[in-house]
């Protein structure tokens, strides 16, 4: 009889040893270590063994299985984390990272990550310095704030600023503006957690100023106004403006503060955006200390500004939950790069992608997804009709919850009648493409909006191998 079936005779499965000593078995050793391997191997047996179907089927080369296990450990090696196509509409989605940083910024946290740096290091002095020095100035310069300091998130920016202003007293907020963003940050809950007891001021819709002033006690420590971000009201409304409420602050003598959350730095008006209250602006208004995030409407990494009058910044940077809330070398690198960016805004919308993103024109999307749809629609095949729409993208994460920026998507609508199960299905091959695809479903068809796409021969590649597979 042959060796190779009289050994099939008594093991139907190749040893480990066997899988290892193959040519792909080889391979793998070299690139994933035999540790790592040879663990692999041994699984992939102990399934094949278990699951083993009588009468027993060919016995499997040692080849194949070692080139199966370089398939999976591949697999295993790719990043958690990883790159996507964000073709929601939602140019700053949460949920896909927010801000996709400048190039600039790119270089500075390559350089940071690779080299020691003078993150706390005072070079003319040659004394220990201060990591927020970095970005102060510039800060200030953009902003007219006499001061400010960076921390992890703009949750942890209002933590801080309650925490050290207001602990054990209370904070006055509108009743209408104890908003909850993205289910994690309700200003009810983080006053709890920083020890200071919020008063709800005036009713639901309507706030007036003289409510503030009533409510007014030896008890309050700080006066707040929270932007809205994620909703706005309509109908018979009233609130309390911010220039009123500094006042009647600065007369009480209690700090006012502005919960701007998203936070933009330069008047978008110039960009033919809808206008927001800029930090500067609300500043020069009389708040006396803004809060707002990095990676929102800035279009930075994550991180939270504490801007304003320099002897309550100090007293923020005095607390000790400053030191667990504090920025790394890394963000404060793609920080100080993004900032920079402001000193040109003529070439910003060039520059910071999330302003590019923005004020890309219709037409140039809609060109966009013209060129694609003949390989989209050729990747689904004749199961789904392919066109181009008009769509409205979103800004995102809070900022300017109501405009929405004409654009353009492909839009794949299933014939059959199961169209429910039909998108779900093509959504899910989306995502499990090599750079996942992220869109969204509305009224029976899938939408691809094409705002952010900033790689067209990429996608385009992406759509062949979703053919292929189909
Ligand atoms: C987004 C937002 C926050 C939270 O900011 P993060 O940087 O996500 O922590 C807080 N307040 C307002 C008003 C917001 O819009």
């Amino acid at each position: 009889m042959p060796a190779e079936s009289s050994e099939r005779a008594t093991s139907p499965l190749p040893s480990v040893d066997e899988v290892l000593r193959s040519d792909a078995g080889e391979v793998a050793i070299a690139r994933f270590g035999r540790q790592a391997t040879t663990a692999e191997v041994r699984r992939m047996l102990e399934r094949l063994r278990a699951t083993m179907p009588e009468p027993r089927p060919a016995r499997p080369r040692s080849d194949a299985l070692a080139a199966e296990a370089i398939h999976r450990l591949e697999e295993g090696a790719r990043p958690s984390q990883r790159r996507v196509f964000n073709l929601t509409g939602t140019v700053l989605h949460t949920n896909l990272g927010r801000a996709v940083l400048p190039e600039e910024a790119v270089e500075a946290v390559l350089a940071a990550m690779r080299h020691p740096t003078n993150l706390e290091f005072d070079l003319s002095a040659g004394e220990r310095g201060e990591r927020d020095d970095h970005v102060r100035d510039l800060v200030r310069e953009i902003t007219g704030a006499q001061d400010c300091l960076v921390v992890n998130n703009n949750a942890a920016a209002v933590m801080l600023v309650l925490a050290t202003l207001a602990c054990g007293r209370e904070t006055l907020v509108s009743r209408g503006e104890l908003v909850e963003i993205g289910g994690s940050f309700r200003i009810p809950e983080i006053m709890k957690r920083s020890g200071t007891r919020l008063v709800e001021v005036g009713a639901t819709n309507r706030t007036h100023l003289s409510d503030f002033a009533a409510a007014i006690s030896a008890q309050t420590g700080l006066v707040m106004k929270v932007h809205r971000s994620n909703f706005a009201m309509e109908g018979f409304t009233a609130e309390a403006p911010g220039p009123a409420l500094a006042s009647l602050a600065r007369e009480r003598g209690l700090p006012y503060v502005e919960d701007l959350g998203s936070g933009t730095l330069v008047d978008l008006g110039r960009w033919g955006l809808p206008r927001e209250r800029t930090v500067g602006d609300v500043l020069r208004e009389g708040a006396d200390l803004v809060t707002f995030s990095g990676d929102k409407l800035l279009g930075g990494p994550q991180a939270g500004f504490i801007a304003g009058r320099a002897d309550l910044v100090r007293a923020c940077a005095g607390n000790h939950l400053k030191r667990a809330l504090r920025l790394d070398k890394l963000r404060l690198a793609a920080l100080e790069a993004t900032l920079k960016l402001y000193r040109d805004p003529d070439r910003l919308a060039e520059r910071l992608p999330t302003l590019r993103a923005f004020v890309r024109r219709r037409e140039e999307i809609q060109a966009l997804a013209e060129r694609l749809r003949p390989a989209f629609a050729q990747a689904l095949g004749p199961d789904w009709s392919v066109s181009v729409v008009a769509c409205a993208s979103q800004i995102g994460s809070g900022a300017l919850p109501q405009d929405l920026l004409p654009s353009a998507a492909l839009a794949a609508e299933p014939s059959g009648r199961a169209k429910g199960r039909a998108l779900l299905a093509l959504s899910a091959r989306l995502r499990a493409l090599p750079v996942p695809v992220v869109g969204r479903v509305a009224e029976d068809r899938l939408l691809l909006d094409l705002r952010c796409l900033d790689d067209e021969a990429r996608l385009a590649a992406q759509f062949a191998a979703l053919g292929a597979r189909s």
